[in-house]
């Protein structure tokens, strides 16, 4: 019990006259963080937020970031104060119109103390103004914010929100977006979803992205920079929006050939997982010097690095699978990893087997046979690998392998009715790995508990009884010729 309102000793009439209802002996503050084992302080307790609307102004030239952020959210208790996950300056805090006191705390806290409490269930209206240079600031000792020669680019994993919106940022808690950006003429702005308008004034022009289907605050980009745009529609009528750096140097031609290819495979991918979920879809390759890609909301992000041994569609099939296994359906805690990078990474098997550069059968028994039973490798369990080993190779590798031991368990009929189906399951929500394991007992009618812990949670190499049929006996394992594309995509997520 939390009793902050009334202290001991008021007399019974003051306590009368203050008329407050009776669940004010319950209010509290929000948890500074949501309740995620890995990270305790990322997102926060006490409210779910349904919409983010931004407002913002980006100056490429000094980094300097101005703007409103209005988030829209419903209370989850009663609730005395809660927090935000950010690090700009914050100059205003306002809750359902009303001035709030504020102030920064932890590594990424903005603790916001309303003038009143909220009961619970309420709707709740925040408003904050803010402002800074988010090359600047930091946390735990790092910054995701990248900055290119032309501006800057927001898309890291698990965390980019804080250098640029404050957020209850944990993807368990998804919602809407509307992104607004003035840049200096002949800047882009580059976010999710689609385009809404783009107009000039003053010199600035104001670009307007709307995403309306629910979004992790992970996957929620923000590009800054100047930018060749593409547009287009795959066949299958999926509007496609691409944007790539004016400055990516040899690697131009290579990005282009892969990129471009995105209506392609979104319609190819819709075969195995059924209709794209988003309205757009998309990706951009600034001048960044980062390594990886990121699967951000339909407009995935693309390192230039990655296409410097030349064009992968791997890692766009990669990216583009993720819009359905992560975003659609998006991890309920950061241990589900595996229902992201196991079905990506299995997505570029089946890839290569419709390239005819190795079937996901040769590549399961690929990485079965390259890793010996004393290789670290099988000491992390994709199931929940753990925080340091969240982006392991292993998450990857032996994760698709565990999908393609499943697949072997319950047969391709099941297995992908299982792939198309789970999509459909768990729309625009958040699902764990026991879920997954539960969603395909029901699809096979098989008890799959056992084959889940051998192959995700048991720190060795699996026994060679259950991996038989993922190795011809005696039959040399050959290295597929995908290999090369799909080991290239390997520093995906990489700091
Ligand atoms: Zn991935």
């Amino acid at each position: 019990m939390h009793r902050r309102i009334l202290a001991p000793g008021v007399p019974a009439a003051a306590a009368l006259l203050l008329a407050i209802p009776a669940s004010a002996a319950s209010w509290s503050p929000g948890a500074p963080g949501i309740g995620d084992p890995y990270y305790p302080y990322y997102g926060n307790g006490g409210y779910d937020v349904s919409h983010y609307d931004l407002r913002l102004k980006y100056q490429p030239r000094t980094d300097e970031l101005q703007g409103t952020a209005t988030v829209l959210a419903r209370t989850t208790q009663d609730l005395s104060r809660f927090d935000l996950d950010f690090l700009l300056d914050v100059s205003e805090v306002r809750v359902n119109g009303a001035e709030a006191s504020f102030t920064a705390s932890g590594q990424h806290e903005l603790v916001v103390t309303p003038k009143t409490p909220l009961a619970k269930g309420a709707p709740m209206t925040v408003v904050v103004r803010y402002s800074g240079v988010p090359s600047t600031k930091s946390a735990y000792g790092f910054t995701t914010w990248h900055r290119t020669p032309d501006g800057a680019v927001a898309a890291d994993e698990p965390e980019s929100a804080w250098w640029w919106f404050p957020s209850n940022d944990h993807p368990s808690d998804k919602a809407t977006f509307d992104v607004s950006v003035a840049v200096p003429d002949g800047t882009q702005a580059i976010s999710n979803g689609t385009l809404q308008s783009a107009s000039s004034k003053l010199g600035w022009t104001r670009y307007t992205w709307r995403q309306d289907k629910p979004q992790a605050t992970y996957l929620t980009t923000l590009a800054l920079g100047r930018f060749d745009i593409t547009t287009g529609t795959s066949e299958g009528g999926v509007p496609v929006v691409n944007a790539y750096s004016r400055d990516l140097g040899a690697n131009d031609g290579a990005a282009r050939a892969s990129v471009e290819r995105t209506g392609e495979l979104v319609d190819w991918l819709t075969g195995y997982f059924g209709p794209y979920p988003f309205g757009s879809a998309g990706g951009y390759v600034p001048n960044t010097t980062t390594g990886y890609a990121l699967e951000t909301q339909t407009r995935v992000y693309y390192s230039p690095k990655q296409f410097a041994g030349g064009s992968n569609t791997s890692v766009v099939v990669h990216e583009l699978a993720h819009q359905w296994y992560g975003d659609d359906v998006s991890l309920k805690g950061w241990k589900d990893i595996w229902i992201n990078e196991g079905f990506a990474r299995y997505a570029q098997w089946l890839w290569s087997e419709h390239e005819g550069e190795g079937t996901a059968q040769e590549l399961a028994g690929y990485v079965y046979a390259s890793h010996p039973a004393d290789d670290a490798f099988w000491t992390v369990a994709p199931g929940d690998p753990g925080p340091d080993d969240q982006f392991d190779v292993a998450v990857y590798d032996r994760g698709a392998l565990a999908v393609q031991a499943l697949r072997n368990e319950i047969g391709d009929d099941a297995f992908f009715a299982v792939l198309k189906g789970w999509p459909k399951e768990h729309a625009y929500g958040n699902a764990s790995v026991a879920d997954f394991r539960r969603y395909a007992e029901q699809v096979s009618g098989k008890p799959l508990a056992a084959l889940f812990d051998t192959w995700l949670f048991q720190p060795s190499k699996p026994a060679a009884p259950a991996a038989r049929s993922l190795v011809r006996t005696g039959a040399a394992v050959a290295r597929p010729d995908s290999w090369r594309e799909i080991e290239a995509t390997n520093d995906v997520h990489g700091r």
